[in-house]
């Protein structure tokens, strides 16, 4: 029986690998518990994976996934929660910006009676200013616009129960986002807070279309108000349009004028244009994920891993 799991994905993370690997065990033995570290190779283009098996041979408890390619950061971490065995399960990126250290905090805050503790931000270090200004808001928005609580300026990193990493592996979707996953399934949740550190070497693997993307995906899978929002405004704009539509009336039929009105047609034709395309590709975000859960396909691909088949799964 494993007490603790901790699982890490990497994606360019040579020069990390082993400054991570060190500073965990220091917690594990800090700790005194077993332990498992579960390593997911999401498709890196550097050494990384020759790192993660010379780190595997000589240490058995060290797990590892390598992906056929890069699927992305919550797949990698999908991949990762199917397969870790612990009693209790931590999420943690491999730059260090999340400080393991702090791992031995959240363990304890656990014991005391929680489900699910994760780490809060309460400052980024070392991090571009647009970075921080697009993750500050998206959290805020998100907030808002969500049913369910989505806790702010929080990432993945974060340990739980068995019990919640068993009803996250029965949720399917393609398009993850796990955190909001993760406040939905509810049970005790608390926090602690740290400072976030900067990336210990290396460049983030989350360019801004991975973010944009990831963004949408939380979006879409925790609120329908983009949808709302599309029929909010065709209302608004029907309403707006009958009332221009009684004026030119009025103008045409009882003032007998005969106006030119080329700005008033050019500016509604554009503005209703504008509202149309914008909900039409609202829907076709929705479609278009729902056309990828249809399809089914494997979340992702394992190349080579030295975890029995059936453990975890
Ligand atoms: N990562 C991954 N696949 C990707 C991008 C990132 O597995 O496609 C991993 C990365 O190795 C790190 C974690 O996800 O352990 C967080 O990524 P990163 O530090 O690049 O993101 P940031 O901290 O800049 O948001
Ligand atoms: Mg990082």
């Amino acid at each position: 029986m494993i007490e603790l799991s901790i699982i890490v994905p990497l994606y360019n993370e040579a020069e990390n690998i082993n400054p991570l690997y060190e500073r965990l065990k220091g917690v594990v033995q800090n700790l005194g518990v077993s332990y498992e570290f579960v390593f997911i190779n999401d498709g890196s283009r550097d050494e990384t994976i020759a790192l993660v098996r010379a780190i595997v041979a000589q240490d058995e408890s060290v797990k590892f996934i390598d992906f056929s390619r890069n699927f992305g950061h919550q797949i990698a971490v999908t991949a990762g929660l199917d397969r870790a065995v612990g009693n209790a399960v931590v999420i943690i990126d491999a730059d260090l910006q999340d400080p393991p250290e702090l791992i031995i905090e959240m363990y304890k805050k656990m014991q005391s009676g929680y489900e699910v503790v994760y780490a809060k931000r309460r400052k980024r270090e070392g991090e571009s200013l647009l970075k921080k200004f697009t993750a500050k808001w998206f959290y805020r928005i998100l907030k808002s616009i969500t049913s369910v609580e989505i806790p702010v300026d929080t990432g993945d990193f974060r340990i739980m129960d068995r019990k919640v990493v068993d009803v996250l592996k029965q949720m399917p979707e393609h398009h993850k986002f796990l955190r909001g996953q993760i406040s939905w399934i509810g049970f005790q949740q608390t926090f602690v807070e740290y400072d976030r550190d900067e990336r210990h070497a290396g460049e983030t693997g989350y360019t801004y279309r991975k973010m944009l993307k990831f963004a949408l995906d939380g979006i879409t899978a925790f609120s329908d108000f983009p949808l709302k929002l599309a029929t909010i405004t065709g209302f608004i704009v029907s309403g707006i349009s009958f009332f221009v539509l009684l004026y030119a009336l009025y103008i045409r039929l009882i003032m007998e004028i005969h106006e030119p009105g080329w700005t008033s047609i050019i500016v509604s034709v554009l503005f209703l244009g504008g509202v149309q395309l914008i909900s039409i590709g609202v829907i076709g975000e929705y479609i278009s994920r729902i056309n990828s859960e249809v399809k089914n396909r494997p979340l992702y691909i394992i190349r080579d891993t030295n975890i029995e088949k059936n453990q975890g799964k």
